[in-house]
């Protein structure tokens, strides 16, 4: 059948922006498709026409151009077989192995909207060992191509020199035995120096940091409180404007500085971006995120912005972030694969008592803490692939339509932590 007598709709995974763009003689919709990802400028015409499903109008090109990507579809099936294969796929990746390690369960700030429970636990001699060596058995797994570990917390920086003395291990088993190897570091930043990061960064392969500040000065020392009482604001910024000057000494780093928006600190975020701006983090290696408090592991909602306030303040932030030339998340640029660590049987939590989980957000929130364990480090010969874990039929569940995910043209991008009561009845997803 010639392709113009097919009749095509648009998948459910192509969003057409409402607004029109004018540039010379031109009318334009922007249209994100999320199975690749990729925005295009479309003429008006054109969009109108995909958006009526109405193929028609569009030129012999245009048509075959867009059934191409995928972006117009011929069947119901289609946009289902793409995203189950994909997700079978993510879900079996065995040639790369992630662990999710917590050499202590202790955190030196105590954040209003922390979910999480914090005890002075850290990896005994015993548990280090065992954590160590079910990382060198995947290191030294022929099938193994790549492993990456990240270091989560509690404050993972509590724990500096057990991190140092694993991560001489791992990256030296893993030049031996040619196997990629990163690890990555979700951090308060209070601990952080920038002879730390290099450090880290020469002797941990860390590649990636995650750090929070929740708005502009005495907002960000309110929300993010030390428990000595000691402001951080100005500390994070200041190894972070080390780590720019000195960025030649760090070439592969990405620092992605997370700003959790509450009600508390929204009216301070402009001035947040302006000081960001004026110390010099316009820097590629920075990236920013506006991330809105949810309910993590316990009821924040005194502490949400309502979603119209939201939305509209987050259009300020975003268009004042971009003419400033700061990098912030606008629309994902890449697939996330796997989607979520919790639905790969070959990524595994090892928290600071040696129990093996699936999701990282459950060692430290009641009552996951007990009803998720999934094992312990010392008792299986192979770690991979790990004990089913709560999620693993997630897949399953998208396709059979058994949660919202399966309608959502992101969920592919998204993770499913499922950490708290609220989201957990709503069995819904956290966007990253
Ligand atoms: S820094 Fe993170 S882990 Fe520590 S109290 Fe704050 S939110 Fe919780």
């Amino acid at each position: 059948m010639a392709e113009s007598e097919i009749h095509y709709r648009r998948s459910r995974y192509a969003i057409i922006s409402p607004h029109r763009y004018f540039k010379g003689s031109g009318v334009y919709r922007l249209v994100y498709l999320t199975t690749k990802p990729r925005l295009l400028a479309l003429s008006a015409a054109a969009a109108d026409a995909i958006e009526k499903d109405d193929c028609s109008a569009l030129s012999a090109g245009e048509l075959s151009y867009l059934v191409k990507i995928g972006m117009l579809i011929d069947d119901e099936k289609r946009d289902c077989e793409y995203v189950s294969g994909l997700l079978a796929e993510q879900s079996q990746m065995s040639a790369s192995r992630t662990f999710v390690l917590m050499p202590t369960s202790l955190c030196n700030m105590e954040c209003s909207y922390c979910g999480q429970r914090h005890c002075p636990l850290a990896y005994s001699q015993r548990v280090a060992g065992q954590a160590k060596d079910a990382v060198v058995a995947s290191l030294g797994n022929d099938e193994v191509q790549a492993v990456d570990v990240r270091w989560y917390g509690g404050e993972p920086l509590m724990a500096y020199h057990r991190i140092l003395e694993l991560s001489s291990t791992f990256v030296d088993v893993a030049r031996k035995t040619r196997t990629a190897y990163q690890s990555s570091m979700t951090t308060n930043g209070s601990l952080m120096t920038f002879e730390r990061l290099r450090t880290l960064y020469e002797s941990a392969m860390l590649r990636k940091i995650c750090v929070t500040i929740d708005g502009y000065g005495k907002f960000h020392n309110k929300s993010r409180k030390m428990r000595s009482g000691r402001p951080t604001y100005q500390l994070i910024v200041n190894w972070l404007m080390e780590a720019v000057e000195h960025i030649d000494k760090i070439p592969e780093i990405l620092i992605i500085v997370r700003i959790n928006i509450t009600v508390n600190n929204a009216s301070s975020i402009m001035r947040l971006l302006h000081d960001l701006y004026h110390h010099g983090l316009s820097d590629k290696h920075i990236l920013l995120q506006l991330i809105p408090v949810y309910n993590w592991g316990h009821d924040n909602s005194d502490l949400q912005l309502d979603s119209r306030s939201l939305n509209e303040c987050m259009e300020d932030w975003l268009r004042e972030a971009v003419r400033l030339g700061l990098h912030i998340n606008m629309l994902p640029t890449a697939i996330k694969q796997p989607v979520c660590i919790a639905t790969n049987r070959f990524a595994t939590v090892i928290d600071s008592k040696g129990q093996l989980y699936s999701c990282s957000e459950h060692p430290l929130v009641s009552p996951y803490d007990t009803h998720e364990v999934l094992g312990y480090v010392d008792s299986q010969s192979e770690v991979f692939p790990r004990p089913l874990g709560k999620y693993d039929d997630w897949p399953t569940s998208v396709l059979s339509g058994k949660v919202p995910c399966s309608t959502c043209p992101f969920s592919r991008y998204a993770e499913v932590p499922v950490l708290n009561a609220g989201m957990r009845e709503k069995n819904h997803v956290r966007y990253t």
